[in-house]
């Protein structure tokens, strides 16, 4: 066991730290901060990640004085533990006792439980770390976690946004993988749309997620939603984007045939446009078109980060009531599966309600496997022809297709007659 002899209490939180990395079923390592005060839940775990790095680390504990083991998982608790030590180390300086280090317990992440499959998400950039890496003692390779800190400050430091500057409002709404919120960017004066999800995911798979997301540096599209940059804090991803001031097409509910031709046109190029960088959107749904006062039609939450279309699929059990029937059943996802939910989606917005009856969606639209059998057992819906123009029956007909490959490929899905027809008008 190892006593530090350290000076007078009133210059403690001054002073540095020793903390004491508990390594289950083997001995410790002493970890020496030298600015204890200003650490960051994120530095401790950076520094769990070198001493365990096999484990996935997304939290620690500390024990209080009757021995009750207490969780660390944001910066919030982590003050809690380090004013509870200060308290702790004033009385052993009081009563003249050597001052014991801080002992804590990496607590590994609980297995993968049962997951869904269906496919997400998110536009996404790196914000700047709000923290410089933490000092270390010679009992840790401190040369490999300067440049660890230093990669991890790189890898965060790529976007312009960062919590301090959003001022957060109004609510915009709930998905199954986050909440949306309207806000305020101070610096730039913009309004965002900011989605956060929480997730109890290592550094590792964070740092991951923020490269897979490095591709949204290449989309540039009128009709996909304007990205911002994203940031970690804690164990939640903040991922900012360009508010559309119409919100998404779930909420209105029938649509008038010659208004979703116009919008079909748009989310049919946004398909494309993403298709052509290889991303398959694997969430096309009314509630990922969004529209603005200025006519525009853009698309979001699309998946170019498989890490954290997992991460979110381990929180959140169900499958997607607008997923091919190949994908209900498990078969491999295609960019004709995206063609799929292109189709029931619009068949939705033009009929005003979901087009298989017997399904019933209530909120959002993540439904238990088995009632979505139907869609794989059952002959595809098809629009009433009295009601809709015989184009626009065929358009969704054929997206509709149950199997894969009768569904039209991209290009035929830019020169199908609705497509013609409604970009000339667009
Ligand atoms: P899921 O989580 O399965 O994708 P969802 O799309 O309904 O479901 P979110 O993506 O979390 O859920 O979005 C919640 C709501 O927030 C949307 O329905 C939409 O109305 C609103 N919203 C999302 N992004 C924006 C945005 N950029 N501008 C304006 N409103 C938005
Ligand atoms: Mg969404």
């Amino acid at each position: 066991m190892l006593w530090l002899p350290l000076g007078p209490f009133h210059a403690m939180e001054n002073q540095m730290l020793v903390i004491r990395i508990k390594i289950p079923n083997s001995g410790a390592v002493d970890w020496t901060v030298h600015s204890g005060p200003q650490l960051l839940f994120r530095d401790v775990l950076d520094v769990i990640g070198q001493v365990l790095p096999e484990a996935t680390t997304t939290a620690f504990e500390y024990e209080d004085e009757d021995g009750d083991r207490i969780t660390v998982r944001s910066d919030e608790e982590m003050k809690a533990m380090l004013s509870y030590y200060y308290s702790t180390v004033m009385e052993q300086q009081v009563n003249g006792q050597l001052i014991e280090p801080l002992l804590i317990f990496p607590r590994a992440c609980k297995p993968p439980g049962e997951r869904n499959i269906h496919g997400l998400k998110v536009n996404t950039r790196a914000g700047p770390s709000q923290h410089s890496g933490p000092a270390v003692s010679d009992s840790l390779p401190s040369n490999s976690l300067k440049k660890s800190s230093a990669e991890l400050k790189k890898i965060l430091a790529n976007g312009q946004m960062n919590e301090q500057d959003i001022r957060y409002r109004d609510t915009l709404g709930h998905g199954n993988g986050g909440t949306v919120y309207k806000a305020y960017h101070v610096p730039s004066g913009k309004i965002l749309a900011v989605k956060v999800i929480l997730l109890d995911i290592t550094l590792e798979l964070q740092k991951q997620i923020m490269s897979e997301l490095e591709i949204l540096y290449k989309c540039d599209s009128s009709y996909i939603i304007g990205f911002y940059g994203a940031f970690f804090v804690e164990n939640r991803i903040s991922i900012c984007t360009e508010f559309m001031d119409g919100g998404s097409l779930d909420v209105y509910r029938k649509i008038p045939e010659h208004v979703l031709g116009r919008i079909a046109v748009a989310v049919v190029k946004g398909l494309t446009y993403l298709w052509s960088l290889k991303i398959l959107h694997r969430d096309v749904k009314p509630s990922n078109m969004l529209v603005n006062t200025r006519g525009q039609v853009k698309l979001c939450d699309f998946g170019v980060s498989t890490q954290l279309v997992n991460s979110i699929a381990k929180t959140y059990v169900g499958t997607n009531a607008y997923m091919a029937p190949e994908r209900i059943s498990g078969e491999q996802y295609g960019i004709h599966s995206d063609v799929w939910s292109l189709g029931i989606s619009f068949m939705e917005l033009a009929l005003g309600r979901f087009p298989y009856p017997q399904i019933q969606k209530n909120q959002g639209s993540l439904m238990p496997l088995q009632l979505l059998q139907c869609i794989v057992d059952e002959d595809s819906p098809v629009l009433p022809v009295g009601e809709f123009s015989e184009p626009f029956v065929h358009f969704i007909t054929q997206c509709m297709r149950k199997q894969p490959k009768e569904r039209p490929a991209p290009e035929e899905l830019m020169q199908s007659h609705i497509g013609e027809h409604v970009l000339e008008a667009v």
